[in-house]
């Protein structure tokens, strides 16, 4: 009998009833115990799918109400001083505290960073170690999720962040010392978990290592075989996770750690499976990633199943299979999606519909294909229609991309000479302030999208309202004296998804939502096939807001390698593809906004930095044509078009090479919520360009102080020109409320007055 299981499952629900309960508690609507209630439901829901798709396991402890990663720090109790809790269990307050700054009850304060999960979308809290950091088990939430599955008869595997894993993804606060010299002090910890894990009748826990895969400096590799040394002897077998790329240069330090199971994936690793195999022992179970966890096309059963039976002949029953990583990546349910194409969704597989690939492997691999016929070549003729749909093909699209010239990839002259050009034009004071795009999405926003969409409400009448609110958002801007305006993005509900709606080769599911941070999701549109441009997505709008002005309006687009990174794309095709036709209808859409007067246009990359592989050797090649793209997209303006790039939630600091190769005239980015940590990057490379680095962090409902930004500000000046910086928060502000975003406005075009009293 083969084992199958799953490395999680999505938290959110199905109608993100996880996202609604959260928000209604945050506004203290509801009390605490009907947000656990939901928890509860959500996780009984979700173990039955597992359970009825003939899972050997349900997976416990994938459930958070915010983040895993928080979760691992709220266990091991590691809350940084400044929430002053006061110990015992980390109560869920100062957890989403943590997470947003405030809770219902508890003293406001500023949240704990989050950055993106490896090169997913995901964004997880990062956990902040002193240096003198104790750690001991500070929540029961693990034991408790474990006991409410067995209580309704599962089989249950917990699963939860290993400890090498979580140390490298945290950050040490307050002196400087080395992460890893903590880990003495946390492994007896975990030996805790894991005793009390036995005792209540647990065989099997999954240890999420995909820290792994990474190219790991030697002291964190060696520090693997000393950590899971410390974990024998106990009552439980420990399945050691690892996923979202090949194990590269660790497969042998993997495939010997004293545990009794490991898990690699097999999508982004397909080529490791000989060298596992040949490398691990022969008394460890192998579990194989062969559902890809991270996309929603079917999966090609044929050839999983290939790989299966291969790797069975040499592990026979210690053979397992599962998806490639947590489920968390994908939607819940396709079955939901009514309205989406036919011939689309036949190609399609979400969270629930894996569950029944796996189910359909395993009853292959253990009564044989023909037990399975009719589901196999079910899989079968979808890929095939797929592969062969004139929907897929545009040849026109392919020759422009093909005949692309250098000049198409440069813009007319250098920076210096441009900046002359725009200074010119602009006339901007020094320190210029503005902001980064969104304006906050309010319930009168939503509301009149929400009709629209119903078809309660006209075009005509929708579009008046987002008039309106676009008015509302200028003229506030200019009482607040910003100096460059933007329209706000009234008209958008996500960045992404609004420009795929008017490009041709995406498509839109109804319920698909992913969760991006906390309760916040997004809904990635499916890039099928060739993109091209119909007509402008913008242009109306930023006119319209520029007629309401005589101060410079910005243009807002989503860049090509954004667009990529938060849609599923075709697997069809090498990603670099995707992306440059991506890039030429963006390169359409600058032209058309110049053509019409917006002489400064922003182009959004915030998920450049994601999109970079985990392993180091495949870094130049992706980042030559993530850089190449973004180029094609603004290159075809004059001189004074002045072209700003934006970009938040990551590490520039070893990329920024490519960031300045980017040559945008201006770029925002966010720095705020690492105190400026970025700066770092700037003080051997020198930025040629223009910079806004974020004074503050939208991320959180606190109205930032002048004088905080006017310190941020101050740092930033000791490695950046002065005359190259810009003043604005650190991402968009869509999230917030007008009063608080006034406010914090105010005090930041103060902050710019007293720099430039400061300078003269
Ligand atoms: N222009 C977008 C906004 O302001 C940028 C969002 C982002 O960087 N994530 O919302
Ligand atoms: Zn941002």
């Amino acid at each position: 009998m083969t084992t199958a299981h799953i490395l999680g499952f999505p938290r959110i629900g199905a109608e993100r009833e996880l996202k609604q309960a959260l928000e209604r508690y945050w506004k203290g609507e509801t009390p605490q115990a009907e947000l656990l209630q939901t928890g509860r439901e959500l996780r009984a829901r979700h173990w039955r799918l597992q359970k009825d798709a003939g899972l050997d396991f349900v997976a416990a402890g994938d459930f958070s109400f915010y983040d895993h990663m928080l979760d691992m720090s709220a266990t091991l109790g590691v809350v940084p001083p400044r929430f002053e809790w006061p110990g015992g269990e980390t109560d869920l307050d100062t957890y989403f505290r943590m997470a947003r700054g405030a809770a219902p009850s508890g003293k406001a304060t500023h949240a704990c960073e989050m950055t993106k999960w490896f090169d997913t979308n995901y964004h997880y809290l990062v956990p902040e170690f002193q240096p003198d950091q104790n750690f001991r088990l500070a929540s029961n939430r693990l034991f408790d999720e474990v006991a409410e599955a067995q209580a309704l008869g599962y089989r249950v595997k917990p699963v939860l962040v290993g400890p090498l894993t979580y140390l490298w993804l945290g950050k040490g606060k307050g002196g400087d010392f080395d992460r890893l010299d903590l880990l003495d002090r946390l492994l007896p910890v975990y030996r805790e978990i894991f005793s009390r894990l036995g005792a209540m009748g647990v065989e099997w826990v999954q240890i999420d290592e995909p820290a792994l895969v990474l190219d790991l400096p030697e002291p964190w590799r060696a520090a693997y075989a000393r950590a899971y040394a410390a974990f024998q002897g106990l009552p439980v077998k420990l399945l050691l996770a690892t996923y979202f790329e090949n194990l590269g240069a660790n497969t042998v330090t993997a495939c010997l750690l004293p545990v009794a199971g490991l898990h690699v994936d097999l999508t982004r690793g397909a080529d490791q499976i000989e060298t596992v195999l040949a490398e691990l022992p022969a008394d460890k179970i192998l579990s194989l990633g062969v559902i890809d966890g991270r996309n929603i096309w079917r999966a090609d059963l044929d050839r999983a199943l290939a790989v299966l039976t291969g790797a069975r002949d040499t592990l026979g029953e210690r053979l397992w299979l599962a998806p490639s990583c947590s489920l968390l990546h994908v939607p819940v349910d396709l079955g939901r999606e009514e309205l989406l194409d036919t011939e689309i969704k036949s190609w399609l597989a979400f969270a629930v519909q894996k569950l029944q690939e796996l189910r359909v492997l395993k009853t292959a691999l253990d009564n044989g294909a023909p037990a399975v016929r009719e589901k196999l070549e079910a899989a079968r003729a979808a890929r095939r229609t797929r592969a062969h749909s004139a929907r897929i093909h545009n040849p026109r699209v392919r020759q422009r991309a093909a005949s692309l010239a250098d000049r198409d990839e440069h813009r007319l002259n250098p920076f210096a000479q441009r900046r002359g050009a725009q200074q010119k034009l602009f006339r901007l004071p020094s320190y210029p302030t503005t902001t980064i795009g969104s304006f906050p999405q309010t319930a009168n926003i939503r509301g009149a999208r929400r009709e629209f969409k119903a078809g309660r409400l006209s075009e005509a009448l929708y579009k008046e309202k987002m008039r309106a609110e676009i008015a509302l958002a200028v003229s506030k801007q200019e009482s607040i004296g910003l100096d460059v305006l933007v329209h706000g993005e009234a008209e958008r509900n996500d960045m992404v998804e609004y420009f795929g709606e008017q490009l041709e080769g995406f498509a839109f599911t109804g319920h698909g939502w992913v969760q991006s941070y906390g309760s916040r999701c997004v809904k990635p549109p499916i890039v099928y096939g060739d993109v091209s441009r119909p007509g402008p997505m913008t242009v109306e709008w930023a006119v319209y807001a520029q007629s309401l002005t005589k101060k410079p309006m910005k243009g807002m687009l989503t860049g090509p390698v954004t667009i990529l990174q938060w849609s599923f794309v075709r697997d069809d095709q090498p990603r670099a593809d995707t992306t440059l036709q991506i890039a030429l209808a963006v390169r359409d859409e600058v032209r058309d906004l110049e053509a019409a007067g917006i002489k400064i246009i922003q182009i959004d990359e915030p998920a450049l930095r994601e999109g970079l592989p985990l392993h180091a050797a495949d870094r130049p090649a992706y980042l030559a044509w993530a850089v190449r793209a973004f180029r094609v997209a603004v290159s075809g303006v004059l001189d004074d078009t002045q072209i700003h790039t934006h970009m938040c939630y990551a590490e520039f600091n070893d990329i920024i090479e490519a960031v300045a190769a980017m040559d945008a005239d201006v770029i925002t980015i966010e720095t705020s919520r690492s105190d400026m940590e970025l700066l770092d990057a700037f003080v051997g490379f020198k930025y040629p360009n223009e910079i806004g680095p974020g004074v503050y962090d939208i991320h959180s409902p606190r109205v930032p102080e002048t004088g905080d930004m006017v310190r941020l500000m101050r740092k930033a000046q000791g490695v950046l020109p002065p005359e190259h910086l810009w003043i604005n928060p650190d991402c968009g502000l869509k999230t917030r409320n007008w009063p608080e975003v006034e406010q914090s406005l105010r005090n930041m075009v103060e902050a710019a007055h007293i720099l430039r009293m400061e300078a003269k």
